[in-house]
Parts: structure tokens; sequence; C-alpha cells
């Protein structure tokens, strides 16, 4: 199993990534770029252009393209990992790693509420996020980034169990209404402590995923005023459009929505906030893994779901999957930018798709050919083993 501890990478480390067909920026004020080289030093993003204008020399790396499509490595803005590569739902292992290869490179946690035994005490809860925190920067399959340690909160935490959590380097909070607290004026104020902090908080939106988590409704959801509405498509069960639409126009929070909800729901949303012109709000999740499973390709599948039925430029899509994401949850990867993280996944129209191009085959609904992720400036993996082979495959030359 491809596995690593967290490792700074070299300083002086250059990377060449040369041919790039098609340059998808993140940035939804302009998804694509005008260019076909990208230049890496120590893992950041130093240059991008036109090859002739580019100094490449003296790199250490050099992939060439062979014109395949370049995007920022696609984020998971929510997942529910529980310890090392294995989730005891599904019971199913490597699901980090075979993320990977859907041209993820960074995933968020919404919480880790699968662990077995899952302390509902405000010590214990404290502990497992700490753990949690740790565990998952220590442990990178592939090199993927994972942002754990996301505490579910419970109605007996004070405003210094957040101080003390910041201090110890949580940032996240789970889903609000997956623990105790359900009702808007608690999760309020325990949602302001924790910014106060610099957690940033999510919730969980819509009817209850399984027996024992409730309802959280459209008038808690604004009240509670998390960074981000988490699923606003719900974990299964969504709410009635009216109160999606109430949400939508009552906040200016991001609008995750994500596989493992309701397809119709999000198609509604990504609509909703189409039509209020603000579509850099829509960020992508998978939800997983949960009782619908574990999706490796859960980020490319929103994507390609949202361009083909939703009507949107799969460019535009792209960007719902990147750099949305990373402004709304303040990351350094998800834009082609430079000073960016090299977080790259090397993708191309899949053989026999009807389109004929990579846009046109994400917009028809195919899922695109992987055929390299690159993290930190360091090639991960190349042709990836669960996407349909791409067209054109970029090749490492030294
Ligand atoms: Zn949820």
């Amino acid at each position: 199993m491809a596995q690593e501890t967290t490792s700074a990478a070299d300083p002086d480390a250059k990377l060449a990534i040369r041919n790039i067909g098609l340059l998808l920026s993140g940035d939804i004020g302009r998804p694509i770029l005008e260019a076909d080289t990208i230049v890496a030093v120590g893992g950041r993003i130093t240059a991008i252009g036109r090859g002739s204008e580019i100094d490449a020399e003296g790199a250490a790396t050099v992939i060439d393209a062979h014109g395949c499509g370049l995007a920022p490595g696609l984020i998971d803005s929510h997942v529910h990992p529980v310890a090392g590569d294995w989730t005891p739902r599904q019971s199913q292992l490597n699901w980090i790693d075979s993320t990977l290869h859907g041209g993820v490179t960074t995933m968020i946690s919404a919480g880790e509420v699968h662990t077995p035994g899952r302390p509902r005490d405000v010590v214990g809860l404290k502990a497992m996020a700490i753990f949690a925190q740790r565990a998952f920067t220590a442990f990178r399959p592939g090199g993927m980034k994972i942002h754990a340690g996301a505490p579910v909160i419970e109605p007996e935490m004070e405003e210094h169990d957040f101080k003390e959590l910041a201090d110890a380097g949580v940032r996240l909070l789970g889903e609000v209404g997956l623990g105790g607290v359900k009702d808007g004026p608690t999760a309020r104020r325990m949602v302001a402590w924790a910014r106060k902090y610099g957690i940033q908080s999510t919730i969980h939106t819509g009817g209850p995923s399984i027996p024992g988590s409730g309802l959280i409704d459209s008038a808690v959801v604004l009240e509670a005023d998390t960074d981000v509405v988490g699923h606003v498509n719900g974990g299964h069960t969504a709410l009635p459009d009216r109160e999606i639409r109430c949400i939508c126009e009552g906040c200016q929070r991001g609008l995750e929505l994500v596989h493992n909800g309701n397809e119709r729901a999000a198609l509604y949303t990504m609509r909703m906030a189409r039509d209020m012109g603000q579509l850099e709000r829509v960020i992508l999740g998978t939800d997983g893994p949960a009782g619908s499973g574990v999706q490796p390709l859960g980020i490319l599948r929103m994507i390609a779901m949202l361009s083909s039925l939703g009507d949107v430029p799969a460019e535009v899509a792209f960007c719902f999957g990147t750099g949305n994401t990373a402004r709304t949850r303040g990351l350094d990867t998800g834009l082609i930018e430079v000073g960016r993280a090299a977080d790259f996944v090397l993708l191309d129209r899949a053989q026999h798709s009807a389109g004929r191009d990579l846009l046109e085959c994400v917009q028809l609904g195919d899922l695109p050919g992987v055929g390299m992720v690159v993290i930190d400036g360091t090639p991960r993996i190349g042709r990836s083993r669960n996407t349909p082979p791409a067209d054109k495959v970029p090749e490492v030359l030294a």
C-alpha cells in the first residue's frame, strides 16, 4: 500500500510540466489559462506560461503531458475518515489511496463520526479530535492531504474547550447536528466560539442520514451560521426546495453539494446559485465513506453530473471541485497560481467517449481518464486504476 509520513518537499527540487493541451485554472473567474507549461520549485508553482517563454532549465523532474489536460488536484470537501486507510463503513481498506486514483489530492473531514465507540463526553471528544488531526497529518496514503480532527459538538462544551482545541492544532468542526447540539441558538453560540479561535465549521443539512441523527432544517442552518452549509442537497434526504432557496438567499456561506446526497436537489441548488450570480459558492464533496458506500471517483462524478445535467461548461464545473473549495476553506491548493501548492491532476477525454475532447466528454456526462496525479510537485501515480483509459497520457521523462 502506498503510504508515507509527512515530509517537507525538497526546497530546491524543480518540476517542469510541458505540452499541456488544456490548462484548467480552478478559478471560476477565468477557468481556462492560455498556457502549456508549469514550473514548480520546492512543491510550489513558480511559473505558468508558454514553453518558449518559461525557464525550465535544471528541472529534476520533467513531465511531457503529450497534449492532455491539467487541472488543480481535486478537493473533497466532505469525508468521514476513521483510522488510517480503513473505514468501518462497508469494512473497506485503502479507500483514501483509491480516491487518489480519482484525481483527489486533498480531503476535508466533516467528523470522524464512524469511529467505533466514539466518545461523546467533552474530554473524550477533544482527545479524539486532537488524535485524528495528528494522525492524518502524519499519515498520507500516496501523499494525499487529509485535513482531519473535526470534533462533533455536544451541549456541555464551553468556550474554553474551543480555545483548547485550537491551541492543540484543531482547525475544523465536524458536522453540527451529528452530536447532541441540534438547535439553532446553541449551535450559533458554539460556531461563533469556534470561529473566534480560527476553527472552521460545517453543518449537517437535511433529514437524518442514519438512525439516531436528526433533521436540520433551514432555520437551524441559517441561525447556526457555519462557514459551509454541509451537503445542502441532503445527507440522503434533502430539504424541500423552498428551504434550500431560503438557505441560498439567506446567507453567503459555501454551498456544499455531495455525491451521497439528493442529485435533483444538487442540481436545484446549483441552478439557484447560478441565477443569483454566485456560482463561486458551490463546492463539492462525497460524504463518503457512508451508507451509500465509498466513491473513489465521486468528485469526478459530481463534476460530470453537474456539467451534463446542469448545463454548466465543464471548465466551470471543475472550479466547483478545486478553486471554489480552496477559497472557501482557505487552502493553499486548488488553483493554478504562482505560490500555490503544485497539486495537479493530468487527465483527458476517455477513450471511446462520444465527446471529441476532454471538455465535451465531461459535458456529455462521461468521466475523463486520469493519467497522472502530482502532489507537492512530485508525481504520485501514473495512469489511474479506477478511471477509464485516457486518449492522451502524460509521461515522466526525467
Ligand atoms: Zn451529514
